[in-house]
């Protein structure tokens, strides 16, 4: 079994492609199952650069993978999820979205630090000169208020801090061990994210000492290559089936109305290592 749960449209703005073309490189790939997971619509405007409108997503959005899932249910499992936003103050917006829809899964991600409203994004924000473990010791306590907060499936990109600079110090391991705690204590996983390979740092998030950590906990992992374009489907899930072998036990978490299973990953036929 192989998945890819992270994807986006050009719906989001800052995307490529439409749905199908994701879903046709899925398929090419050999993936047992895509998962369509966008930004979640906000209200009142919220970010509109990066994501859909809220009637964009019942309009548009919902019913496409409605009907993309029926047109190749023979090829492969469309799964609806969602990456949703954890922001202190919309929670009771994302609850309710996530209660209306009916998700197989619900990623939780943190692009934004501080509360809604005053909130300082994390998409292109030039950090430079800021105190880097402040910044960093801030995000990971969000991502354990994320993982606290009980919406979730899966925390996504669970160290993209780290695309504004490594050069932390040991202050951080307290945060990261809290975050991560607070992400077993809860029942959750955490996804590869192939994305960050694609970006000046070069990594998967989260890096090897996050995996480590998650491995001594025995947080499952799952896949997602967050693609912003088709052809960028499951983009380096060689390197990541290696990370799910060392650190996963070779196993990934796939879901279906929410309930998580754990199966054992399999190679992905097109791509040659
Ligand atoms: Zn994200
Ligand atoms: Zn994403």
């Amino acid at each position: 079994m192989i998945v890819d749960y992270h994807t986006h449209t050009s719906l989001c703005k800052h995307g490529e492609g439409e749905l199908e073309e994701y879903i046709l490189k899925a398929i090419e790939l050999g993936l047992d199952e895509i998962g369509c997971s966008e930004h979640i619509p906000m209200p009142n405007d919220f970010d509109l650069r990066h994501r859909m409108t809220v009637e964009e997503y019942y309009s548009v959005y919902a019913p496409r993978i409605t009907d993309l899932a029926r047109k190749y249910q023979d090829r492969i499992t469309i799964k609806r999820g969602l990456e949703a936003e954890h922001l202190p103050s919309s929670e009771e917006w994302v609850k309710k979205f996530i209660a209306e829809n009916d998700f197989d899964f619900v990623i939780g991600s943190v692009h934004f630090l501080g509360r809604w409203g005053a909130e300082k994004p994390l998409f292109h924000k030039d950090y430079e000169g800021e105190e880097i473990d402040g910044l960093h010791i801030e995000y990971f306590e969000a991502i354990r208020a994320s993982a606290e907060s009980g919406m979730f499936d899966i925390i996504g990109h669970c160290d993209l801090i780290k695309k504004f600079g490594f050069r932390t110090s040991k202050a951080i391991d307290e945060a990261v061990r809290n975050a991560m705690e607070a992400i077993k204590r809860n029942n959750l996983c955490i996804e590869i994210n192939t994305s960050g390979l694609r970006k000046p740092e070069q990594e998967t998030y989260p890096s090897e000492t996050i995996l480590k950590r998650a491995k001594e906990l025995r947080i499952p992992l799952t896949l997602g290559s967050d693609a912003h374009k088709p052809q960028d489907v499951g983009k380096d899930f060689d390197i990541a089936l290696g990370l799910i072998e060392r650190y996963g036990n070779g196993k990934v978490c796939v879901f279906e109305k929410r309930r998580r299973k754990e199966v054992r990953v399999s190679t992905l036929k097109a791509i040659t290592m």
